[in-house]
């Protein structure tokens, strides 16, 4: 019987190590890749070769024999996070959905308690259970952006619905903390069924990776109603007419691929690009794209949480884009966008859902990319200065000072 509990298929694993081989955030020789399998496939353990690790999923389609390697990684990172005891106070802070046990410094909650009235209001709206055929999830990212979506006339046959604390649980589960994944999801799903609707549509492609592929393969929990992503959704509505483009983009840029987009299939990946297409966006594919994307940069918070990971991540990154030779570049993950938009300087960055809203004509007046003015609040302000030691420190990753923050707990 399997040691492995978090979805790896031990039984098919032939130790080859192609998964490790050709990872763009460790550099191991063939041998060297063998030898690390060979470890961890005798049992779920941390091991240090792993340290680079940002759990970007990619090693899963380099597996000839589909052993699901990601879902090990994951695995390997919950015992990192138990030898640890805890984990840094700066990643703790970028997890939503753990309000319900007594989790409050965050930062989603943080945005959310930076917007202005009208804002607020419609987040309110948004937390109480609807009946609509569609029912649009709302996730963490675009709750920054209420009055965008709630106005937008193509999204007007959807209820949307999305509290401050309801999560799909991705964060938790990158920062290896897998139990208190599985309940923030669970819960998501509790508050999902609260609603009445025939399909659910998924703004995200984290929560809906997380809904369709790692609930069920990791911790066994089917999702019980059928899940489109937005973009399908648009791309949907244009197709059949009920949607038209009349403010096309006619931009040519690079389109990046999130960590998520493999995993939500090749069926997902083309519709973006017939989607971008659709609304007038010539793009160009990036050298590591679909199912071997690089990282933006955000998933090297989840590995120790230091900013340091973060801009090293970023700049693996940053050579894709210079070698595509575009000035634009259009993601379709709101991390990706804000990193792009945040720590690549010279290019310019678009998120193809406010590009999609735009050329559809509905009026995006307050961009997602603005958030940031809501960190000059003092709540905000605060916390970001409490997980400052911890988000800039330069010693290694693991300290046995990573613990969680108190606030993350108690606040
Ligand atoms: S999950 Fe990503 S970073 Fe980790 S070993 Fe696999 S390819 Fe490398
Ligand atoms: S998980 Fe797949 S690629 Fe990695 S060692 Fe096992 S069989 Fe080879």
């Amino acid at each position: 019987m399997t040691a492995f509990i978090r979805g790896f298929l031990a039984d098919n694993c032939n130790q080859c190590g192609k998964c490790l081989a050709g990872c763009h955030y460790g550099d191991f020789t063939a041998t060297q890749a063998r030898v690390v399998m060979q470890k961890i496939t005798a049992g779920p353990q941390w091991v240090p070769e792993l340290a680079g690790c940002i759990r970007c999923g990619k090693c899963d389609y380099r597996c000839p024999d589909d052993a699901r390697p990601g879902s090990l990684m994951r695995e390997c990172f919950e015992y990192r996070r138990r030898a640890d005891g805890g984990i840094p106070s700066s990643m703790a802070y970028a997890i939503n959905g753990m309000a319900a046990e007594g989790w409050s410094a965050n930062f989603f909650r943080d945005v959310y308690k930076g917007l202005g009235a009208a804002d607020k209001k419609i987040l309110n709206d948004w937390a109480a259970p609807k009946k609509s055929k569609d029912l649009l999830f709302v996730g963490c990212t675009d709750r920054m952006m209420p009055a965008a979506v709630e106005s937008s006339k193509v999204l007007r046959n959807a209820a949307k619905f999305g509290g401050p604390d309801d999560c799909c649980g991705v964060w938790a589960i990158q920062a290896g903390l897998l139990e208190e994944g599985f309940r923030i999801g669970e819960r998501l799903i509790n508050r999902l069924k609260e609603n009445r609707f025939d399909r659910l549509i998924v703004g995200c492609g984290h929560c809906q990776k997380v809904l369709t592929r790692i609930l069920p393969e990791t911790f066994g929990l089917t999702v019980p109603f059928p899940i489109i992503s937005i973009y399908e959704y648009f791309l949907e509505r244009i197709e059949t007419g009920s949607a038209r483009v009349t403010r096309p983009l006619k931009t040519d840029a690079a389109i990046s691929d999130p960590c998520f987009g493999y995993e939500n299939g090749a069926a997902y990946l083309e519709v973006v690009r017939r989607l971008a297409a659709a609304i007038g966006l010539s793009v160009s594919e990036l050298p590591h794209n679909r199912e071997d994307a690089l990282c933006c940069g955000y998933g090297g918070l989840f590995n120790d949480g230091r900013i340091a990971r973060v801009v090293t991540t970023a700049a693996v990154k940053r050579r894709d884009l210079a070698a595509a030779g575009k000035k634009h570049v259009v993601s379709y993950c709101p991390g990706c966008h804000l990193l792009v938009h945040y720590f690549q300087p010279g290019y310019k960055s678009h998120y193809l859902l406010e590009d999609v809203l735009s050329a559809l004509g509905d009026p995006v007046a307050a961009p997602f990319s603005i958030f940031y003015r809501r960190l000059a609040r003092p709540r905000m302000a605060w916390n970001l200065l409490k997980v400052s030691p911890s988000a800039l420190r330069l010693s290694n990753i693991s300290s046995p000072s990573c613990e969680i923050h108190p606030d993350a707990r108690h606040d």
